[in-house]
């Protein structure tokens, strides 16, 4: 009997040292601004980005999420089908969606009330569309990552969220991927081929420094990599390279998870007590409220002439 408990604690230990070995970096990817960001409006562009960017995530078998404005489902006051056609592309993809606001306004900035009306209001077709799937709407993502500046204000906004059913979406691998598209979209814009290949080609890189960065913020912080959520948005660069994007994930021992499966790790029961102005990681969060000396400070930046040809002054 003793020597039946011994040879199962020698089992159990190995399998457990197994695992623990075997145990790989998670990510849930979050999707922005749908259904397109671009300054390619007419519909067959959007149609276009769309169809690219969901024929990327099949086939890397990612299952993302992608939040709503759904003021972009208007024409004038009216629904506009065709535009709904491309959220139903996502949910026939077997993705989930969640809410962005109608207006995609920031909650540093306008009263709450006016936040709370918006997001109401920018709920409406997801939740007709989910309906239809046997699926609900759970997730809120703020815009910009502004999240109130004050506690008052965030604790109301926190009540407010959890009557509706939301759950917060918060991000962990903070990035520019909207400098590089808006850079590729004017270059595109401008039939500027060359300038397009540059900016594309400087992209996946960007990213994976950003990636190594939040990794070593994370183990600074927790003494270990937390199942990270990595934001991007649903634009014409995503659409090119969200494939590349995918593979380099992979090749860095990443399995890509739902977001429901990524805040199960116990780092987001943290609470957020951030209130400064800017829209910043979680992780940084996190790492504000236990003092400056925790966070990294050599956090990767845009190349300079991806900055210059996506128009923004700054990050
Ligand atoms: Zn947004």
């Amino acid at each position: 009997m003793r020597r039946l408990f011994i040879l199962t604690s020698i089992l159990l230990f190995s399998a457990v040292l197994a695992c623990s070995q075997l145990r790989q970096r998670t990510v849930a990817i979050t999707i922005d601004d749908l259904p397109v960001v671009s300054t390619r409006r007419d519909i067959e562009n959007r149609r276009e980005i769309t169809k690219k960017l969901l024929a990327h995530i099949k086939k890397a078998k990612v299952p993302a999420i992608g939040f709503v404005n759904e003021n972009k489902l208007y024409a004038g006051d009216q629904r506009d089908e065709k535009q709904i056609d491309l959220l139903r592309m996502w949910l026939d993809s077997g993705l989930e969606l969640g809410n962005h606001t109608y207006s995609h306004r920031s909650l540093n900035t306008i009263p709450l009330s006016d936040y709370q009306a918006d997001l109401l209001k920018g709920e409406v077709i997801t939740r007709e569309l989910l309906a239809r799937k046997k699926k609900t709407l759970r997730y809120f993502r703020h815009p910009y990552l502004q999240t109130g500046r004050s506690l008052e204000v965030k604790q109301q906004f926190d009540a407010f969220l959890a009557n509706h059913g939301y759950t917060i979406a918060p991000i962990s691998i903070d990035n520019a991927d909207y400098i590089f598209s808006a850079a590729y979209d004017k270059a595109f814009d401008k039939k500027d081929l060359e300038l397009m290949k540059r900016v594309g080609e400087a992209y996946v890189p960007y990213m994976e420094s950003k990636l190594d960065y939040w990794e070593r913020q994370s183990t600074k912080l927790f003494g270990r990599e937390i199942s990270q959520t990595l934001l991007i948005h649903a634009n014409f660069i995503n659409s090119d390279y969200f494939d590349d994007l995918a593979a380099m994930f992979r090749k860095r021992g990443y399995r890509f998870v739902t977001l429901e499966e990524a805040l199960k790790d116990d780092a987001y029961r943290l609470p957020d007590t951030y209130v400064g102005p800017a829209g910043i990681s979680w992780i940084h969060r996190w790492a504000l409220a236990k003092g400056r000396e925790w966070v990294l400070l050599d956090e990767p930046k845009v190349p300079d002439f991806v900055l210059k040809a996506s128009g923004f002054e700054s990050e």
